[in-house]
């Protein structure tokens, strides 16, 4: 089994101990629920550090959606038996008050990158990420960091941030690990009713198209409006976006010669999906 604290305390302990053994030190910032999207990054970061710390915390600041954090699972003990296969030195799992305890106020904000698209579409939702991440890193002492490119503006927040604030911790984003069909693997999907999950893959397979249809001439606009109309046709309920960006900092790019991504949010029977690719 990999140890579980709760409390910064007992984190801080075991970092200390690490740190004077000079051990480098990765962390796994995670919500639970974990998939192999999840085990893949620790995999990445055991393979690449002497110590790996997976956090698991359901960080309410970065719920735009009552409903979205009240219904999102919790599956603690099974996410533990999966790290244990991993497996990873420490689960840092708190509850709400130990990593706001009373008198907390402080907010980090991230300009640019978080404004479009996901800040766009869940005000406040990457300050509460921005806050979240800085405060584990800080916890946490890491020197190495996992974040997946199946939350691709997160990552380039986390990025943004790192490079802002000075933070000595090196940032490595890891492939998106999807589902035979093709389904990005999210915690999100469980919420998905068996019929809803036969649809789910249209999305990663609208994209692809999308991208191979760019690639072949296609103007950038028909080939993202022929993508959410199979989206709709296939009974996604909302298209939120679908966007060609700048890969480093989401911002409009009609310029093929610059890495570019295509990135999406789609609602499929009350539950809101997101996806991103090369493009
Ligand atoms: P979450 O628990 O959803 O906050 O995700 C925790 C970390 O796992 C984030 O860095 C995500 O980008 C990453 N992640 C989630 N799903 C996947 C996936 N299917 N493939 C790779 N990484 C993922």
């Amino acid at each position: 089994m990999s140890a579980t604290v709760t409390t910064v305390a007992d984190l801080r302990a075991r970092v200390e101990e690490w740190r004077r053994a000079a051990a480098v030190i990765g962390v796994v910032p995670t919500m639970g629920a974990l998939h192999e999207g999840h085990l893949s990054l620790c995999r990445r970061a055991r393979a690449e550090c002497d110590r790996v710390i997976t956090t698991i915390f359901v960080n309410p600041r970065q719920f735009n959606n009552p409903d979205d954090l009240r219904l999102y699972p919790r599956t603690l003990a099974a996410d533990e038996a999966l790290l244990a296969g991993v497996p990873v030195d420490l689960v840092f799992a708190p509850d709400v008050e130990e990593v706001y305890p009373p008198g907390f106020r402080t907010t980090v904000s991230v300009g640019g990158v978080s404004e479009p698209l996901e800040g766009h579409m869940r005000p406040g939702h990457f300050d509460g990420v921005a806050t979240v991440v800085t405060k584990l890193f800080g916890m946490t002492r890491a020197d190495r960091g996992y974040f997946g490119h199946k939350d691709w503006q997160q990552l380039q927040v986390v990025l943004r941030l790192v490079r802002d604030l000075d933070l000595p911790v090196e940032i490595v984003g890891c492939e998106t690990v999807r589902e035979a069909d093709g389904l990005a693997m999210s915690s999100r999907n469980r919420r998905l009713p068996p019929e809803a999950r036969a649809v789910a893959p249209v999305l990663f397979a609208a994209l692809s198209a999308a991208v191979a249809d760019i690639r072949a001439g296609q103007s950038d606009r028909m080939a993202i409006r022929e993508a959410a109309e199979k989206l709709r046709a296939a009974g996604f309920e909302r298209v939120e976006y679908i966007e060609l960006r700048d890969a480093a900092t989401l911002m409009p790019s009609d310029d093929p010669t610059r890495p570019r991504r295509m990135l999406a949010a789609a609602w499929l029977a009350g539950v809101r999906l997101i996806d991103n690719i090369a493009a």
